[in-house]
């Protein structure tokens, strides 16, 4: 059977079967006391359920819980070196901090006086994250990535309206997230798709060719999402500016250079980050996150509604911002994402500048090791993620989907696939600060057995995963009509 040598797998591959399969009518998880009143039936819609529940044992549910919690995969079962995501470990100090009473207890309605502690986190969280990012002001409200790309960009809007008037266009590279033109999109503007060069960057040519009056901008992400740097960033912000446009970072990938790129020096004047990628709150699960954008001080009357301000007898919230674009969160934002990143940011301090050069570091080699083995689209020094493609593999006739599915079996969660779409086959690898070596070692040695049995024995790639419970699903129909009751040999 299985091999311990994949302990990320052990969850994967218990059977376990329904509550309604293991019920036995009589056992019971409770014991009261006689009845001393009379019986009084429940309202008969409640008596009438369909299929009735099951009798168990407390712990018959308590095992099938535990059980079925197992079947998961997350960082803290094994690496999981999910492209773009920086699913790195939350250290659970920081879970502790935002669980302690005051805080959970807490409610955004209560008087300021009885919320100093709360304002002071996030103000002093906006100063912190000011100073990483090199930015001057900070806005903790939007939810996500995704929502501080949209408020950034609804501050682009409003700063043309008191400038220079209106502009209808905004320059997104063809490597971006699918996010950046939405986002856009949603506040009005027409994305121009940027070609990425040779190099796998922007070039400063195809940002003056398309550059003009009408735009607002351009969306930079960086590093990108090919992990590389965007070394014209410099030149390509004074073209922007120069014609009367902005640049709007996308800085979900700031786990490459926390505290160690001044943004505001290479030319950016609104930034996102993502708390629940870089600042200690697990996600993958649909939240809460949290997407704090920092801007310049020229955009800072801009920043959303209220701000937490400091005065001398207090903190306070105003909304006394006239060029504010409003408010686009209930309340403050998320708040309890907010502590851990607090607490995260403490608890590291001066470290945090290590955090970056381990995560580039463990990434470079990877690459290195790899390269060989997988084709490497563009081989150049990366920063915290390296981007493989499945060309040397095609051969075979064995695709990136076929070696995600095969990593299964050796107890790792596969890289990002398929993006950025500009790679054909991608296999995106951001292996974050926390692996050491020697589990970054076992997962390239995964990758070139992978390699090995691509060439000698495809079909144990094409049929995998073997291990799990779950084998090779049709990916569409298991997520459009989920096969939710019943056996669990798999769908039909
Ligand atoms: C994750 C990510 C986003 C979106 O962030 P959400 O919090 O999921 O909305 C945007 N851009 C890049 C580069 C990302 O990696």
């Amino acid at each position: 059977m299985k091999d311990y040598s994949s302990p990320g797998t052990t969850g994967l591959v218990m059977h376990e079967s329904l509550l309604w399969e293991k019920g036995k009518q009589g056992k019971k998880g409770y014991s009261l006391p006689k009845r001393d009143v009379e019986h009084y039936p429940l309202d008969k819609e409640l008596a009438r359920e369909n299929p009735p529940l099951p009798d168990l044992s407390e712990l018959d549910v308590i095992r099938h819980y535990t059980r079925v919690s197992q079947w998961n995969f997350g960082v803290d079962t094994g690496m999981y070196p999910l492209g773009s995501c920086t699913m790195k470990y939350n250290p659970k100090t920081n879970e502790k901090q935002a669980a302690l009473p005051g805080f959970t207890n807490a409610h955004p309605l209560l008087p300021l006086q009885m919320s100093q502690g709360a304002l002071r986190i996030m103000f002093e969280l906006e100063g912190f994250l000011a100073e990483i990012t090199g930015l001057h002001a900070v806005s903790l409200q939007p939810a996500a990535g995704a929502h501080g790309e949209y408020t950034g960009m609804r501050i682009f809007h409003a700063y043309h309206q008191d400038n220079s008037g209106t502009k209808n266009k905004i320059l997104i590279p063809d490597s971006a997230h699918g996010t950046n033109p939405a986002s856009a999109t949603m506040c009005g503007f027409k994305p121009v798709t940027l070609k990425s060069d040779s190099q796998g960057v922007i070039s400063p040519d195809a940002v003056k060719e398309n550059m003009d009056s009408e735009t607002a901008g351009i969306m930079v992400t960086n590093p990108n999402t090919l992990g590389l740097f965007e070394d014209h960033i410099k030149e390509i912000s004074e073209i922007i500016h120069s014609q009367g446009g902005l640049v709007y970072c996308d800085g979900a990938n700031m786990n490459a250079f926390l505290g160690i790129v001044d943004m505001q020096d290479t030319g950016i004047d609104v930034l996102h980050i993502n708390l629940h990628k870089t600042f200690s709150t697990p996600h993958g699960g649909g939240g809460p996150g949290s997407g704090p954008v920092c801007v310049t001080r020229e955009l800072e009357p801009y920043l959303p509604i209220p701000r937490v301000v400091k005065e001398n007898h207090g903190y306070s919230l105003s909304s006394d911002f006239q060029s504010s674009i409003g408010k686009l969160h209930s309340f403050y934002g998320n708040f309890g994402v907010m502590i851990k990143a607090y607490s995260y940011i403490l608890s590291m301090g001066q470290e945090l500048e290590k955090v970056s050069q381990t995560a580039v570091l463990n990434a470079n080699y990877i690459r290195q090791r790899l390269k060989e083995t997988f084709r490497l689209p563009y081989d150049r020094p990366c920063m915290h993620e390296c981007v493989f493609t499945d060309e040397l593999q095609e051969n075979y006739k064995v695709a990136t989907i076929d070696i995600a599915k095969r990593l299964l079996d050796y107890g790792f969660h596969p890289p990002t696939i398929y993006f950025p779409s500009i790679v054909h086959g991608a296999m995106m690898v951001e292996p974050t600060e926390c692996e050491s070596k020697d589990e970054i070692d076992r997962f390239i040695q995964a990758m070139a057995q992978i390699a090995w049995e691509a060439e000698d024995e495809p079909n144990l790639l094409w049929s995998a995963p073997h291990s799990t419970i779950m084998k090779r699903l049709d990916e569409t129909t298991a997520a459009r009509h989920p096969h939710l009751t019943g056996d669990l040999k798999g769908p039909e």
